[in-house]
């Protein structure tokens, strides 16, 4: 996957406090799933995408790295790949920011 400069995270994900990029190692997820880290992940909540590695760190819970958002990134993390598995039209590289809803409307 490509490297994406962290000010263009960023400022994707609308800046903040107890933002973490590029850090797969220090997530609860890779910890408890036995999951491919090189992937982009996306999330149940704002159904935004994020590279791996991105998240918020809120006391101790690891957040949706999209500010304001309440999901968090071990039960309301999901792998692009089975997003776009009921989304054929979805891009193989989702973009950042843009809303991808389960179902194509
Ligand atoms: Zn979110």
């Amino acid at each position: 996957m490509p490297v994406i400069d962290e000010v263009v995270l960023r400022e994707a994900f609308g800046g903040g406090t107890g933002l973490v990029l590029n850090s797969p190692n220090t997530m609860e997820y890779y910890k408890t799933f036995d999951a491919t880290r090189k992937a982009w992940n996306w999330c149940l909540h704002c159904e935004r995408a994020y590279p791996q590695g991105s998240y918020r760190q809120v006391r101790n819970l690891q957040m949706c790295p999209y500010q304001g958002c309440d999901g968090d990134v071990v039960t309301d993390l999901w792998a692009w790949w089975k997003v776009r598995g009921g989304n054929p039209t979805y891009p193989q590289v989702p973009a950042l920011g843009v809303q991808y809803s389960l179902r194509e409307s």
